[in-house]
């Protein structure tokens, strides 16, 4: 190895350059798959989508098919206040979406404060595929949602107008965005999967081909200020896939995920040669770095997978989850922490 590459790679990895990937898998606490395919999502409602998105894979076809498939069940899910039809509204009490998703070929498409569509994820799809763009955004984005197929629909459900009335007697017309539920205290967490006011589902797969491909959908903050984009719909920060090393996706407080790009930085840091979890982790210290005492009031997980198959997990926070499947594992993984 030359001495340039020898600096560049020990400056990138740091103090965890001498971990090798069979040392970092006997400390982890996630199996090796060799198996393909694999699909692995963000937090306890993951599973279903998983599911659906295993049907794909299992049929041999494309990683960015399976993902379609899989993040479109929590999409439709009105019970799932934190990404689709559903969805808690922005401070206007408008529900809008972020959706972004990309194949083997650097193909990608994004769809960002999208409204009145509930499968943002393949309106972000069709970007990819019939646009020469890669984002459309806001009435933009619904116009050619629209002359594509897709019905006008209204999203805000009856359970998501009271959360936003209930939101408005206290909050005095202000975007929230911690973990610490201000509002609604510990115990009375307006939303499923976590003890926050926002979740997304951020999903990644190797198909049967050893390909992957990702996808990444939510309705953002709830009661966020109207037109505020979050990490979810920008490639690179809440979805990067690199078929040459693996993928990786995020949730959490989209403003720092988008400050250090990543999840391109998680598969950089792949590239380089550490683990799934050890990445997350490194991306995750990364947002530390930055402003220590915010990074304690936060919460912001990551979850990659690489080609040989492996998948790892790391978030500021404990609670963070992932939903992993494969020929051998189909469940739930707390991911570790740094708090
Ligand atoms: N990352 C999303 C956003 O900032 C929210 C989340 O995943 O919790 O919009």
């Amino acid at each position: 190895m030359s001495t340039r590459r020898k600096f560049l790679q020990s400056s990138v990895l740091g103090s965890v350059a001498v971990i090798t990937d069979k040392k970092v898998l006997a400390q982890s606490q996630y199996k090796n798959v060799t198996d393909q395919p694999l699909v692995v999502s963000t937090w306890d409602f993951g599973k279903t989508a998983n599911a659906a998105a295993w049907d794909v894979l299992i049929k041999k076809r494309r990683a960015v098919d399976a993902v379609e498939a899989g993040v479109r069940i929590p999409e439709a899910d009105p019970t799932n206040q934190t990404i689709g039809y559903g969805g808690l509204p922005d401070r206007d009490g408008r529900v809008t979406l972020d959706a972004c998703i990309m194949d083997e070929y650097y193909n990608c498409g994004s769809v960002m404060a999208l409204e009145h569509v509930t499968h943002a994820i393949s309106v972000a799809r069709l970007v990819m595929e019939k646009t020469p763009h890669i984002v459309l955004a806001g009435d933009g984005a619904l116009q050619f949602a629209l002359a594509n197929g897709f019905k006008k629909e209204n999203l805000l459900t009856a359970e998501s107008k009271k959360a936003w009335e209930e939101w408005q007697k206290t909050s005095k017309y202000e975007p929230v965005m911690n973990i610490e539920n201000k509002l609604y205290g510990k115990d009375k967490d307006p939303t499923p999967g976590g003890p926050d006011n926002h979740d997304t589902i951020g999903m990644i797969a190797m198909d049967a081909k050893g390909n992957l491909g990702g996808a990444c959908t939510t309705s953002g903050m709830a009661f966020k200020m109207h037109g505020r984009v979050g990490d979810s719909p920008i490639i690179g920060a809440g979805l990067y896939v690199d078929n040459e090393v693996g993928a990786a996706t995020s949730s959490g407080v989209g403003e720092e995920v988008i400050r250090v790009v990543g999840s391109h930085l998680v598969v950089e840091l792949m590239r380089h040669g550490l683990s799934p979890e050890n990445a997350c982790k490194e991306a995750v210290q990364r947002i530390i770095k930055r402003n220590p005492e915010k990074a304690k009031n936060i919460q912001v997980g990551f979850v990659a997978i690489n080609k040989k198959g492996q998948y790892g997990a790391y978030a500021l926070q404990k609670g963070f989850t992932i939903a992993v499947k494969s020929g051998e594992e189909d469940k739930v993984v707390a991911a570790k922490s740094i708090y």
